[in-house]
């Protein structure tokens, strides 16, 4: 197509423009015969979310997706460009990516006239065809549609009444591609105004002057539920204009989260250190995400991203790199106490309720690591007997450990604790493996009884015997022991 440069070799060509929609869905259309990927990257939506979307494409229905934050949904969107061609021909230049074969705007209907069939021809990339806003309260109709441009009117010598002192909007600038805005219902009534004239007539009227656009665009938009829902909101007309909701989840399995973590988390450094991150490790972050999104001290209506466990996961691995530079290790494996690293990435990423207020964002997130830690630990050593090393610590047994100790001391200093090699060999890390490896999977054994309430820890003694309980007095705070549930001997997240 790029050889083609001239309006005339257009024409001969017999190229055909496609309104946006009916192009997005003639090459959604081939994609679903061959049975490419339809929406390459977005895990665990097959079932739900993708089914729906391609029935709103394939309707050439302008679509909203209703979800909490971190589901994907500018993703989602963002994916709609590999829908779009290759390339298409406009009108070099132009600010609204005109058709040469039906141009809008003034300057350009002007140049057909005056050039002709050698009228140059741009071909314009997909990627440039998408325009994303996010919907704050100071967004203004000159932002979206545009507004008079009088230093352009003054430079020019023109009247500010000519069409061609226009200064153009996202929305016109969208024109033959894609318009998304995120988060919807923060816009102003009086700009949903202006978008609903445009699902409505399928044209824009720029403040002041006599002329209507016929724009053609795809309008996509986010939105959070409860806003969307929540009345006076958005106005109903532009409500009944959007051809369908689509609603958003997260993950609804571990086996999801985790391959969508995997994905998006940087794990793998290039030109830094071996890394290996266990498993244990992998699920004790994702889990922490899912014990997140079912604690009533997180506010359930903000959700909990899952842009939470991919940054989790960045600073363990950071945590176990650090470690390991400072111990002049050549192998990082990232251990489960490295978890509690990552409160700067966990603490953000939710919003609490009266009752998570008044415990503080950073003791809520510890109470979830160590509620998931117990989780994924009973998981995996449901009825293995751990009584062994559990009575070493009673006998007053201690272990001062810290997430900076080479793996070499973990390994030396817990050589004593009878039956703790054999568990931490159940844990990814069989006879033979690096020290680095086996330091993890006892750290893990170690951090799961402590889950467990089997063994204390403290800052300053490190693990020892589980203290024994106190008659709790009327006057005491609600303690760590209340907080946490663990599910025993439950297999539901695993997946
Ligand atoms: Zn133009």
């Amino acid at each position: 197509m790029a050889a083609i440069q001239t309006l005339g070799e257009l024409r001969a060509s017999g190229y055909r423009s496609r309104p946006v929609k009916t192009e997005i869905r003639d090459n959604l259309v081939r994609k679903i015969q061959s049975g490419d990927a339809l929406f390459p990257g977005i895990i665990g939506y097959d079932d739900t979310v993708i089914p729906q979307l391609v029935n709103a494409v394939l309707s050439r229905h302008n679509f909203i997706l209703l979800g909490l934050r971190g589901q994907a949904k500018s993703r989602i969107l963002r994916g709609l460009v590999d829908l779009l061609d290759p390339e298409i021909p406009v009108v070099p230049g132009c600010e609204i990516h005109d058709d040469p074969l039906a141009p809008l705007c003034a300057s350009c209907r002007a140049r057909v006239a005056r050039e002709g069939e050698a009228l140059p021809i741009a071909w314009l990339p997909r990627d440039a065809r998408f325009v994303e806003k996010l919907a704050t309260p100071d967004v203004t109709i000159a932002d979206m549609v545009g507004d008079i441009d009088p230093i352009k009117a003054a430079e020019a010598g023109l009247n500010l009444s000519d069409e061609l002192t226009m200064h153009y909007g996202l929305l016109p600038r969208a024109n033959r591609g894609i318009f998304a805005v995120n988060e919807l219902p923060d816009l102003a009534g009086k700009i949903q105004v202006g978008l609903f004239n445009i699902l409505q007539e399928g044209d824009v009227q720029i403040k002041g002057y006599p002329i209507r656009l016929k724009l053609d665009v795809m309008l996509v938009f986010t939105a959070n539920p409860e806003d969307y829902t929540a009345r006076g909101k958005i106005i109903t007309p532009l409500k009944d204009r959007i051809g369908s909701e689509i609603r958003t989840h997260y993950p609804t399995t571990r086996v999801h989260a985790l391959a969508i973590t995997q994905q998006e988390a940087w794990t793998d450094r290039a030109g830094g250190l071996k890394t290996i991150v266990p498993g244990y490790v992998r699920e004790v972050v994702e889990e922490v995400a899912f014990q997140a999104r079912a604690d009533r001290k997180i506010d359930k209506r903000s959700g909990v991203s899952q842009r939470l466990p991919i940054t989790t996961l960045e600073l363990v691995v950071s945590n176990a790199e650090r470690r390991a530079l400072a111990n002049g290790e050549k192998l990082v494996v990232p251990r489960v106490t490295d978890v509690y690293a990552a409160l700067p990435s966990i603490t953000g990423k939710f919003e609490l309720e009266y009752e998570g207020e008044l415990r503080g964002a950073e003791q809520v997130a510890r109470d979830l690591i160590r509620s998931a830690v117990g989780s994924v630990f009973t998981g995996m050593f449901d009825g293995v007997d751990t009584k062994t090393v559990v009575e070493w610590f009673d006998l007053g047994g201690s272990l001062p450990l810290a997430d900076s100790t080479a793996a070499d001391d973990v390994i030396a200093q817990t050589r004593a604790v009878q039956g703790l090699r054999e568990l931490a060999e159940r844990a990814d890390a069989a006879p033979g493996s690096a020290a680095p490896t086996v330091a993890a999977a006892i750290d893990f054994v170690l951090e799961g009884l402590y889950a467990q309430k089997k063994i204390s820890r403290s800052d300053d003694r490190g693990y020892a015997a589980a203290e024994t309980p106190r008659r709790p007095t009327r006057r005491d705070e609600p303690t760590l022991d209340e907080e946490i549930r663990i599910p025993t001997g439950k297999k539901k997240y695993y997946n």
